[in-house]
């Protein structure tokens, strides 16, 4: 199963190779610091520290990155000890750019498949040619150091310089962990390490630990060596990429008790060594050689640039004398020329002559035109006079009209008080219906206590008849009383007169209620 990347460093750094800020991405908990991925164009951390040494010590600063830069490399001649990877990948387009593989069983100066092979202890380079030598992890493999350390100086002109790295302990001092005997067979002085290797699928065996005298190796091989230190990772607890404990313990352990391959402590050493002298950074610039081959190519090129402008002057002598024979050929033609205008010139005056005519013509109708124009112009002052009576009319029409409008807006104004008024009068009506209705109200109750007070004057009525009656009654009994009275009186002598006193005299009077008033 694929393991998950982590960035080696919770913060982004410059990745050299292509410009951009990056994580550098590692498995996860792997500890080979060197080999973590710029998560944009995967270059290795290893890479992007040897390009930021290349632009240092060639270019003479660190801005920019190789992608960009590398233009400014192609006044140099490069040689990679390596034929793939990130550097081989951006260097290869330069023009003075040579690159190999170490090919077990191949002879040095040989292509296998378009890659030129080459064993760093025997190299097929001329002397004096390189600019810069790199080589990513390679020494470690060499059997012969210091053969390996002599070549790199041999093909490298004096001050040139030689980028590299390898895997680097200060703790310890140089060593041997393998040597080849007289007959070339592997002898191991200690238990044998391989390396992953991009031509051999076993792995390529580790001959030499380099410790912190690396530098002095290579001073005492004419060989002035920096070490520059890009990024070292010395604290477990800077190690925040390893983030499973069981990783994280071991190399806790191996950190304390010292045992911790340096590899994987200080893996971004990049070393420049400067061949014959103390290395300088700054812009390089290829020493001028007397070469004599190419003094010879520069004059041949001059002759050839004469000999170019010799025939270019041919050439334009050819042009001359061919212009000369074509210069009478032109002269007839002008002459021929000159008839044809010639006769054009007799096309044209009877063409004159005819537009004459047509101009004698067009002079009459002309004439006509103006006797016309003259009618027309009487026409339009008849028309002109007309048109002035009608705009008085129309001015008198317009005041007429303004008039109008203004009676209209009087008429207006008129309509609207009367709309008001109108308005007033029907709020008035209103009113007075409602009083209408409210008397109306009124006259039926009247009209129904009348009723009652009828019926109560009819009972009244009633019972002043009724009355009446008993007073009838009473007075016809009275008069018989009387009557008997007298009867009885005349017959005891008594005046009828002094009883009559007290008893009704006219029966028609009434002292009851008429029925007039409730
Ligand atoms: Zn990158």
């Amino acid at each position: 199963m694929k393991k998950r990347r982590v960035p080696i460093s919770t913060e982004t750094e410059k990745c050299f190779v292509c410009g951009r800020d990056a994580y550098f991405l590692l498995e996860e908990g792997a500890c080979l610091f060197r080999e973590a991925q710029c998560e944009h164009c995967g270059a290795g951390k290893r890479n992007s520290d040897v390009a930021r040494a290349v632009l240092r010590t060639c270019l003479g600063s660190e801005d920019g990155c190789l992608e960009t830069r590398r233009a400014e490399l192609a006044p140099l001649c490069l040689y990679n000890t390596q034929a793939f990877g990130a550097l081989h990948d951006h260097l290869h387009v330069l023009p003075d750019y040579v690159c190999s593989e170490y090919m077990d069983g191949v002879p040095p100066g040989e292509f296998v498949d378009g890659v030129r092979c080459e064993d760093l202890t025997r190299l097929t380079f001329d002397d004096d040619v390189f600019d810069l030598v790199i080589s990513e992890e390679v020494l470690e493999h060499v059997q012969d150091l210091d053969a390996a350390l002599r070549e790199v100086r041999r093909v490298s002109r004096p001050g040139g310089h030689f980028i590299f790295t390898v895997p680097f302990n200060e703790h310890h001092r140089t060593r041997k962990r393998a040597a080849l005997d007289e007959t070339g067979r592997v002898i191991e002085l200690l238990p044998p390490v391989h390396h992953g290797d991009a031509v051999r699928p076993e792995g390529a065996l580790v001959f030499t630990d380099f410790g912190r005298d690396l530098p002095d190796l290579l001073a005492a091989a004419q060989l002035p060596t920096e070490d520059l230190v890009f990024g070292s990772w010395h604290r477990p607890e800077e190690v925040t990429w390893i983030s499973d404990d069981v990783s994280y313990a071991a190399y806790r352990t191996h950190y304390e008790d010292g045992t911790l391959f340096s590899a994987f402590r200080h893996n971004s050493h990049v070393f420049v060594a400067c061949n014959g002298k103390p290395v300088t950074h700054g812009r390089a610039v290829r020493k001028k050689r007397t070469d004599w081959r190419r003094q010879l190519e520069a004059l041949h090129r001059k002759l050839l640039r004469q000999f170019e402008e010799n025939e270019t002057l041919h050439g334009k002598l050819r042009e001359l004398g061919e212009k000369y024979g074509t210069a009478s050929a032109y002269a007839h033609a002008l002459e021929e020329e000159r008839e044809r205008l010639v006769r054009h010139a007799d096309g044209l005056r009877r063409q004159v002559e005819l537009v004459d005519a047509d101009r004698k013509t067009l002079t009459g109708q002309l004439e006509e035109a103006g006797t016309y124009a003259k009618s027309l112009e009487a026409a339009r002052a008849d028309l002109a006079a007309q048109a002035g009576e009608l705009r008085k009319q129309l001015r008198a029409l317009e005041a007429d009209g303004d008039a109008l409008r203004r009676q209209f807006v009087e008429v207006e104004a008129y309509a609207k008080s009367v709309e008001a008024e109108r308005d007033d009068l029907a709020a008035q009506a209103g009113e007075l219906r409602k009083q209408l209705r409210a008397l109306e109200a009124d006259g039926d109750a009247l009209r129904r206590q009348f009723v009652e007070v009828e019926a109560y004057a009819k009972s009244v009525e009633a019972e002043r008849d009724g009355l009446i009656r008993q007073i009838e009654e009473a007075s016809s009994y009275a008069r018989s009383l009387e009557i008997e009275l007298g009867r009885q009186s005349a017959t005891a002598g008594v005046d009828p007169h002094l009883l009559q006193h007290d008893a009704p005299t006219d029966p028609d009077r009434r002292d009851v209620p008429t029925g007039d008033e409730p």
